[in-house]
């Protein structure tokens, strides 16, 4: 039995997925599959694996697993679920790539789909549990994707084992019908339940005058009058990135200071100075119009938006705010503090936590956050949400490789899933920048992205050949004949690199390094650069725009220094050739060298956090290399020398042994036909050239033949983590 604090007991019973308890029960002991569907907030992440624990699907030596696309999620959900219950983080866990809490008494794991993935990998039937849950499955990672294909495959042959094992997918969108109707996947479709969120309207405010490029400056605008006007509740605000968020939050900052002990009168300032404005003419609120917006109820059809528009306007001037923005806007007013706080992924927990407590007593709360707070993190008490209306993305060409960030529109499910935020605990407001404007082809996107067995199939096929390229699987037998290839497929003979490669937590690429660097006793050499381009972005972004002179001239300096540095770490010489890995190798060593403290990171533009990301990763590699052979002896020496000449030679062939697939070679002279090919390579996979990168080591020397980490589209389409390679290496 678990024993709830009565507070805990009267919060959850609001949530909506608990008036279900009963129906999912009974759905997951009679079918081996359940798709869960409900809104954000519904309560899935934190209830089912409760209910499950409570149903005694942990009593035995089996246990719950939950997957998480993000590690914020896996993380902060496994406390909230241990607090809620009573029970110990040893029993409520989580395991994220390289650290967790995970005990001999866990009984409920919250991981990330890669952890799990791993998992598979080592025993493909995962006896260890008696359910897995796959959570978020409309976020629809990669790993998601195959997980569930992998899972729908597994389940069965666990049941024809005697051992059964359930499988839950839940969802916060409610198109599951594509996935849940594939035969392919499921024999007889899952029975997929709908949870009722009780949702309270959100009455949309569009804007019409959408700047295209300033759409900060338009946030900006819209939360300092929701503050200054309209009546007590939460703000939530998304941005597309990290340093949207923290610019924005500093802002705001200024706008309305927060310091503890200045608020107690200020609530009733807030509260005359809205009053007054009450006063003036009385205001119904819903009706309350910003500026421009016009006003339409959640989930009206896009057509009926432009009709909507010029029906309501000029409400706003009732409440008196004035014509010039800025006038009221530079000022700091200290008498109405707003308590902001940044969220996004990569912030330190501790800091994430606050945006679960209540705000400071008289103060309003403004969380300033990226879509993480879209789905997977529920925010309490918000009542107005402000959507930039875009959303930074990572695309990725699985035929060409190339990634790149690129902010675009968000989707109307999305934008729909936002607005729905601000209606948890009353009725609330969303104001949105952008979709007036929004072009046809971010509709499209969107549609395609809808759960499609064909995308999964083709993820598992691309990383089924990236291991028979790798050596770590056998060619299957090519029938031509799709069913047997896929049985194929499900029994891949494992080759015996295959098997050392399995044993490393990192990509295949990376693995494949590792379980070469026994050479020339190069092993600490790899796992440090292994672990360095696992984590990535190891170099502070210095290029970012300044918000004071004070900054900027400090960037500058920055800038200069680690170009310094980096021309340091890169060696000369020999060392050289292995360029920015040598760099990442340099970096690494240094950093540990002086103790991995934030203030040398701070003084040589490396990022604090992915340093001591790499640290652990280290320590993890190190440890995964001494089990699988324990004869080598590797440790972390945090007094490493650079490698010698001859290292560095092999060091080389070792990272053309994983990355072989990404070769590229230069553009001789006589080849070069239109000018934008100069100083270009040649890929196999692109028909453009793609570039060096002037930060790169290698940006002066331009070896004739290279591999690259990853090709980055930004302004041109770089290539990052560069060393050269001789032609004779090339099999
Ligand atoms: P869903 O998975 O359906 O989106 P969740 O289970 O994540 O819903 O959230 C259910 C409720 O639990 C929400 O109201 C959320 O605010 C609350 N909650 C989640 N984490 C915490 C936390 N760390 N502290 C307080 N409340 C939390
Ligand atoms: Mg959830």
């Amino acid at each position: 039995p678990v024993d709830r604090s009565p507070e805990i007991q009267e919060a959850r019973l609001k949530l909506p997925v608990l008036a279900e308890e009963q129906v999912i029960m009974e759905a997951v002991r009679e079918n081996p599959c359940v798709v869960i569907c409900g809104e954000t907030g519904s309560g899935k992440t934190t209830q089912v694996p409760q209910f499950l624990y409570e149903a005694g699907y942990a009593s035995g030596s089996e246990i719950i697993g939950i997957t998480e696309p993000r590690r914020v999620a896996a993380v902060s959900m496994s406390h909230r679920v241990a607090k809620e219950m009573n029970l110990s983080t040893r029993v409520v866990s989580y395991q994220i790539r390289y650290e967790g809490n995970v005990t001999s008494d866990t009984k409920i794991k919250f991981m990330t789909d890669g952890v799990l993935l791993k998992e598979i990998q080592k025993d493909f039937l995962l006896q260890r549990y008696s359910v897995i849950i796959i959570d978020e499955a409309h976020e629809r990672s990669v790993y998601t994707d195959i997980l569930i294909g992998l899972l729908s495959r597994i389940v069965p042959l666990r049941n024809k084992k005697g051992m059964p094992m359930k499988l839950l997918v839940m969802s916060a969108t409610l198109r599951v019908e594509d996935f849940t109707d594939n035969t392919k996947l499921f024999r007889t479709p899952p029975p997929v339940i709908k949870v009722d969120a009780r949702q309270f309207p959100v009455t949309i405010h569009f804007n019409k005058r959408t700047p295209m490029e300033d759409y900060t400056g338009e946030v900006f605008h819209k939360i300092c009058k929701i503050h200054r006007m309209l009546p007590p509740g939460g703000i939530l605000v998304f941005l597309t990135g990290q340093a949207e968020v923290h610019n924005l939050c500093r802002k705001l900052r200024k706008a309305f200071p927060y310091r503890k002990g200045n608020t107690t009168t200020e609530t009733s300032e807030t509260m005359r100075k809205f009053k007054k404005a009450k006063q003036k003419k009385t205001v119904s609120l819903p009706r309350i119009d910003l500026d421009n917006y016009s006003a339409l109820p959640v989930d009206e059809g896009d057509e009926d938006r432009e009709a909507g528009i010029g029906d309501e306007e000029d409400e706003g001037s009732d409440l008196d705010i004035g014509d010039d923005p800025a006038s009221i806007e530079e000022k700091a007013d200290p008498s109405i503090p707003l308590y902001v706080l940044p969220l996004y992924s990569l912030l330190a927990p501790e800091q994430q936590a606050k945006v679960f407590r209540p705000s400071p007593h008289g103060t309003r709360a403004c969380v300033v956050a990226t879509n993480v707070a879209e789905t997977s993190l529920t925010i309490p008490g918000i009542k107005y949400v402000v959507d930039c209306g875009r959303v930074k993305k990572r695309f990725y060409d699985r035929v060409t490789g190339v990634s790149s960030f690129r902010v675009t529109w968000t989707s109307q499910a999305s934008a729909n899933q936002r607005a729905g935020r601000a209606g948890r605990t009353e009725p609330g407001h969303c104001y949105r920048s952008g979709l007036l404007n929004c072009d046809v082809s971010s509709h499209v996107c969107s549609q395609s992205e809808i759960l499609r067995p064909s995308k999964k199939i083709n993820a598992l096929v691309a990383a089924e050949q990236l291991l028979v390229s790798l050596g770590a699987l056998k060619e299957p037998p090519r029938t031509g004949r799709v069913k047997e290839m896929e049985q194929a497929r499900l029994s891949c003979p494992i080759t015996p690199l295959g098997r050392a490669m399995a044993s490393f937590p990192v990509a295949p690429r990376y693995a494949k390094m590792l379980a070469l660097g026994r050479q020339q006793d190069c092993l600490p050499y790899v796992i440090a650069v292994v672990a360095a381009m696992t984590v990535r972005e190891i170099f502070e972004d210095l290029d970012r725009p300044a918000c004071s002179e004070d900054e900027s001239s400090k960037l500058i300096q920055r800038r200069a220094r680690l170009t310094q540095m980096r021309r340091l770490w890169a060696g000369q010489g020999a060392s050289l050739l292995l360029g920015d890995l040598m760099v990442m190798l340099g970096a690494v060593g240094a950093c540990e060298f002086a103790g991995c403290t934030p203030k040398f990171c701070e003084e040589n533009g490396l990022r604090y956090k992915a340093m001591v990301e790499i640290r652990r990763l280290r320590g993890q590699l190190t440890n995964a290399v001494n089990a699988v052979c324990p004869e080598v002896g590797v440790f972390v020496n945090p007094k490493m020398t650079p490698p010698t000449e001859h290292q560095v030679v092999c060091l080389r062939q070792i990272v053309l042994a994983g990355l072989g697939d990404h070769l590229a070679r230069r553009v001789q002279a006589e080849d070069i036909l239109d000018p934008k090919w100069k100083n270009g390579y040649k890929t196999p996979l692109l028909d453009d050239p793609v570039y060096i990168h002037p930060t790169s080591a290698l940006f002066k020397t331009l070896p004739d033949f290279i591999v690259y980490q990853e090709i980055m589209e930004t302004t041109k389409m770089y290539m990052r983590g560069v060393s050269a390679i001789e032609a004779e290496w090339i099999p």
